[in-house]
């Protein structure tokens, strides 16, 4: 079986479901393969163990992400908060600091991204929301401590709360049990030709597209990226080695970041500015592991701006 669309998004967690509503009636015909069921069931979860070196316990593989519609956000916690300037800014002191991109660029989309997680306005300024509640801050030595605003979502299911909306979407197809197995490059190594699924069944189809989007976590991105060897014997956007390193470098915890990060050059980075994989012209990727650098921040909501940017930019391209 072939499935066709325009547009292919891989992974029905808080990026790939942000994206595919935003795209609703966008004119773009959407495809959402979530290799999940509706909810966390033991076989699937099954998929996500694993073996880890170094620091990370082998048991968060499978503890720290959810395989099931929704994603991991089934059992986030909603702590939000936006990345600062500074975590956008290259910094000498932590190796391959900066982003392609500054906050300022993402502000826009953090305004909108407050309504997916369901938090109050995307404003971060302690001082500014205590003096509006007529409230002292705590009396902290600034020197040496400062106040910080975070803000706690729900925490919103995304699985729960926006499968209606995509159900009810013309231009969008949802279908669960899709394991994404194989990103298949063209003879040339520079575009997506199709996705290649599988059922825990074993029953098997391809999803054919003019755009994809590989939206699978943090850990799932890049091992998909890098299994994916037949066109490059290295994987797809690894031409300077950076998945491997990246996911060596990943410690044990809740979130994955950092794992296909963002750069301008493909020598310092997986994706460019408008998360597209360096060299590869339709395949981008969403979610926290484009991360080149953060903060204190928790990523979530930082992801679902960068997803909504994801989106305007796709419907311009189709
Ligand atoms: C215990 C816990 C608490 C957390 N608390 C917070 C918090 O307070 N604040 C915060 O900001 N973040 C928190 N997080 C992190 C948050 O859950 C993630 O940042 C967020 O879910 C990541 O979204 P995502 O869409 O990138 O990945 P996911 O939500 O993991 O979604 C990935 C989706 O891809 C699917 N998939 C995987 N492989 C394939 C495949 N081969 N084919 C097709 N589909 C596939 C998965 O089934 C899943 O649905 C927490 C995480 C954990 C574990």
């Amino acid at each position: 079986m072939v499935l066709e669309a325009d547009i292919c998004i891989a992974g029905g967690g808080a990026a790939g479901i942000t994206l595919a509503r935003e795209l609703r009636g966008s004119g773009a015909e959407v495809l959402l393969l979530e290799a999940g069921p509706e909810s966390r069931d033991e076989d699937h979860q099954t998929l996500y163990e694993g073996e880890t070196s170094g620091e990370a316990e082998a048991s968060q593989l499978k503890n720290s992400r959810l395989r099931a519609f929704g994603g991991t956000t089934g059992h986030w916690s909603g702590w939000c908060q936006a990345l600062e300037p500074i975590d956008f800014e290259s910094r000498d002191w932590i190796p391959r600091s900066g982003w392609p991109l500054d906050r300022e660029t993402l502000d826009p989309f953090y305004r909108r991204a407050v309504d997916d997680v369901e938090i109050g306005a995307s404003e971060w300024d302690a001082s500014t929301i205590m003096e509006r509640a007529g409230r002292a801050l705590l009396p902290f030595d600034e020197t040496n401590a400062t106040s910080v605003l975070y803000q706690y979502s729900p925490p919103t299911r995304f699985g729960e709360a926006y499968g209606d909306d995509l159900e009810a979407a013309d231009n969008v197809e949802v279908y669960l049990h899709a394991n994404v197995v194989h990103i298949a490059l063209n003879a040339n190594g520079d575009a997506v030709e199709r996705l290649e699924c599988e059922t825990l069944e074993g029953n098997s189809f391809t999803a054919e597209a003019d755009e994809f989007v590989v939206a699978m976590g943090g850990l799932e991105t890049p091992r998909m990226l890098l299994a994916s060897n037949d066109r490059k014997s290295d994987g797809i956007g690894n031409d300077h080695g950076h998945h491997e390193q990246w996911l060596e470098w990943l410690r044990g915890g809740a979130h994955h970041m950092g794992t296909t990060r963002m750069s301008a050059r493909p020598e310092k980075g997986v994706v460019d500015a408008d998360c597209k994989v360096h060299g590869v012209d339709n395949l981008y990727v969403g979610g926290s592991s484009i991360y080149p650098s953060v903060g204190a921040a928790n990523p979530t909501l930082t992801l679902v701006a960068l997803a909504i940017r994801l989106a305007d930019h796709l419907e311009a391209q189709v």
